[in-house]
């Protein structure tokens, strides 16, 4: 699943492009992945601004509105501008399975703009949504989502007494609930907990304050790099620049079970954590 940090990159890709576009007709393919009246909805309706909320895509229109999009597991959005150029991000999809560039069969809605550009939603397995809500419907969805921890306000301070709300859950567990922190998922949890060399397993009462700060910063570096290197992909993903997310070259442990550990060879164990995958050296991990 694409998170924080593909996102954002998903975000940065489209603010450049489609601010200021006007929505013309749109074609749906699988009508369950949009709400009611969403074309007539979006129909000349003009991009405003293009943000994030953790995993959640906002693009604001003119005149009170916005349209949200998630990506969910296999989602991707590709822009295709006058010139028939694509370009976008969300999920790695395999080449092998079509080409990223152009509608095809895991296209699932098409979103054409009155300049004749495009934003295609392709999506493998149909989890993926897009809906168009008047702004207060917006309000009340962003309220429920946790701190945004690449924001100022996520402090040391503010992660240890997050970790006091749920002391009985394992802290990779925590890392993943979004009405806590927004925007981590499977890739940047895994990853954050051996860069802070905490077991994933752990309960989040049992993390010292020297550990509580290393993983703290961990989450916070680690995003940051991600976004950096435009995300974790790999195969076909294409983002704004038309280049490939580089951070699945950094990975430490992330999709590594079985293989030697970066740091000190042991095997990474593999195990099952409240049903996610999940990847950690028993001997860095403590
Ligand atoms: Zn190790």
């Amino acid at each position: 699943m694409p998170e924080l940090p593909e996102v954002q990159t998903v975000v940065n890709h489209l603010a450049r492009n489609i601010r200021g576009k006007v929505f013309g007709n749109v074609v749906i393919n699988v009508p369950k992945m949009v709400n009611k009246d969403f074309a007539e909805n979006l129909k000349n309706k003009k991009v405003q601004n293009v943000s994030r909320r953790g995993k959640m895509i906002i693009i604001d229109l003119a005149g009170g509105s916005a349209l949200l999009v998630h990506l969910k597991m296999t989602g991707q959005l590709v822009f295709i501008d006058n010139k028939g150029k694509a370009s976008g991000g969300g999920h790695p999809i395999n080449s092998i399975n079509f080409d990223v560039h152009s509608p095809n069969r895991f296209t699932r809605i098409i979103l054409n703009f009155k300049d004749k550009t495009h934003l295609l939603f392709h999506d493998i397995r149909k989890f993926g949504w897009m809906r168009v809500l008047p702004d207060e419907a917006v309000e009340k969805i962003v309220a429920k989502y946790g701190i945004e921890p690449l924001s100022k306000e996520f402090t040391l301070k503010f992660f240890t007494a997050l970790l006091g709300r749920r002391p009985n859950l394992k802290i990779k567990q925590f890392l993943l609930i979004q009405e806590l922190i927004a925007g981590i998922g499977n890739i940047y949890a895994d990853e954050s907990l051996f860069a802070a060399k905490i077991k994933p397993l752990r309960q989040a009462k049992t993390l010292k304050p020297a550990e509580i700060k290393k993983l703290h910063q961990a989450v916070v570096s680690k995003l940051k790099e991600a976004i950096k290197y435009g995300g974790t992909s790999v195969n076909t993903f294409v983002q704004a620049t038309g280049e490939r997310g580089r951070f699945v070259e950094r990975l430490k442990v992330y999709k590594r079970g079985g293989q030697s550990c970066l740091s000190c060879h042991a095997a990474l164990l593999k195990t099952k954590i409240g049903g996610r995958g999940t990847v950690y050296c028993a001997r860095c991990q403590k």
